[in-house]
């Protein structure tokens, strides 16, 4: 561009209140203010003038353009920059992948009991510190360690935010400045930077690693106690599996090679399942109240996980060290809010009072799905499709690998169905990720050049949603 055409086009600007006057701008107004539209708009002007100075410009119609191009362009790149700042907030999206505890997804759905019990809680005060017997200052989790010691038959209990913070809270009061002895086959990395080694340094213990990678056995722990031994630690290894020569000490040796040498044995189980898994045909995953009654110390895991509940870390075990814990100034660092302990109170519940828990956990009752039961919900979604997009893409039912996810039970790998779609005029990529970009987007993985959409971890309440977003790609 020559200076005058750059000139020109730099003129052709229109001033703000004749943008602000466009219906698609009066929309953006309605939706986020008048201020934070105006704040973009000269954003965006200057982006434009940038533009032109530099000729960075891709569009080549800005070459000679006229004033109401220049309006459009302008609006366009408005529209793209709000949306953009709002592409990564929190929203609900639809987890058309087939794997159940997705990390990136949020891990466990709640039960509509929970998600509803928030509502109720948050939306006006509640007696989260209030005793409403004595009605003096009550404490904020007591129905949930009930609970949670009714369930798992253990002494005493505790819910903190994440299974990340009662491990650490475990070793830092239990073990601080003492050693804590722990095989090095149990060596976990969880995502997020979250190593063993890494938090037993930090929680102010010494770690005192025995046995080899496959290999640990009773003497390794029995010829490490020492004065100093304040934890005999073992650790479920839940997002990985050794297999071929391999031996780990079971809980029982643990607690009795602790008990003999009164040194207690923390388990972390990581995932934490309160039922047990082979009922619905999945391997047999140790449960809490198991750990529990073999004697452990200890025991903590995760709220998010098999569970299924919100993010939450749980302690529970012999009520001396609990209410040691519980004193621990670290403990405030971790508390729960009121979401938190209504949705877990509320999920506990169910797992107490239902006469089908399978059915009422959603985490539970995806894993649980048969073939049968998927083929159907395929099919469903399947005839669905056809009669609203016929002939404007091609579906077929297949076999699909589901998986449970978020760390928990690796290489477990469930038979599964998806309605696999190849859209005519349009190719796979770009169909998945325009499905991604929808108001409410499906998320799904592409496998032998066609989309999936896996009804593992879809309700069929959402298939309107998955339709939805189908329309707003195709017509
Ligand atoms: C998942 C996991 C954790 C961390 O739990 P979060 O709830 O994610 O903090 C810790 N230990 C083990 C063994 C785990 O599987």
């Amino acid at each position: 561009m020559d200076v005058l055409d750059k000139q020109k086009a730099l003129k052709l600007i229109p001033p703000v209140h004749e943008i602000l006057e466009c219906p698609q701008v009066i929309m953006l107004i309605e939706q986020f203010g008048r201020d934070y539209v105006i704040k973009n708009i000269q954003l965006v002007m200057d982006a434009y003038r940038k533009e032109i100075d530099t000729n960075e410009s891709v569009d080549p119609r800005l070459h000679n353009p006229t004033r109401d191009y220049v309006s459009k362009y302008l609006i366009k790149m408005l529209d793209k920059l709000i949306a953009k700042q709002h592409s990564n907030e929190l929203k609900k999206v639809i987890n058309a992948t087939g794997i159940v505890l997705h990390t990136n997804l949020g891990r466990a759905p709640f039960p509509k009991q929970a998600a509803d019990s928030i509502q109720r809680i948050c939306e006006g005060y509640s007696n989260l510190e209030f005793d409403m017997e004595t009605g003096t200052r009550g404490l904020r989790s007591s129905r949930i360690e009930e609970q949670i010691m009714h369930l798992t038959g253990a002494e005493s209990a505790m819910i903190v935010n994440n299974n990340a913070a009662a491990v650490f809270l475990c070793l830092n009061t239990l073990a601080g400045n003492k050693e804590v002895i722990v095989s090095r086959g149990q060596q976990v990395e969880i995502g997020g930077s979250f190593r063993i080694p890494d938090i037993i340094s930090r929680s102010e213990a010494k770690m005192v690693e025995v046995g080899t990678t496959n290999k640990t056995h009773l003497s390794d722990y029995s010829d490490s106690i020492t004065d100093e031994t304040a934890i005999l630690l073992k650790v479920h290894t839940s997002n990985y599996k050794v297999t071929g020569f391999c031996h780990q000490v079971s809980l029982q040796e643990l607690v009795a090679l602790g008990e003999e040498n009164h040194v207690p044995v923390v388990e972390d189980l990581g995932s934490g399942s309160l039922y047990d898994l082979s009922l619905i045909g999945l391997p047999y995953e140790p449960t809490v109240q198991e750990s529990i009654q073999k004697g452990v110390d200890l025991v903590t895991f995760s709220g998010d996980k098999l569970l299924g509940g919100p993010q939450a870390g749980i302690i529970a075990g012999k009520k001396k060290w609990m209410d040691r814990i519980k004193k621990n100034p670290l403990a405030r660092i971790v508390r729960c809010d009121k979401t938190t302990i209504m949705a877990m109170t509320s999920v506990l519940d169910l797992y107490m009072n239902s006469k089908n828990v399978v059915e009422k956990i959603p985490v539970l009752k995806m894993m649980a799905l048969k073939e049968s039961e998927l083929y159907d919900k395929a099919l469903e979604l399947n005839e669905l499709i056809n009669s609203i997009f016929e002939g404007r893409i091609i579906t077929e039912i297949v076999d699909d690998l589901d998986e449970i996810g978020g760390g928990s039970l690796p290489g477990v790998i469930l038979k599964g169905k998806a309605v696999a779609l190849v859209p005519r005029d349009l190719s796979v990529n770009v169909f998945q990720e325009k499905l991604r970009q929808a108001e409410i987007p499906v998320i799904c993985r592409i496998h032998k050049d066609r989309v999936l959409i896996n009804v593992r971890t879809l309700t069929t309440k959402e298939y309107p949603l998955v339709i939805e977003a189908i329309k707003g790609v195709l017509l």
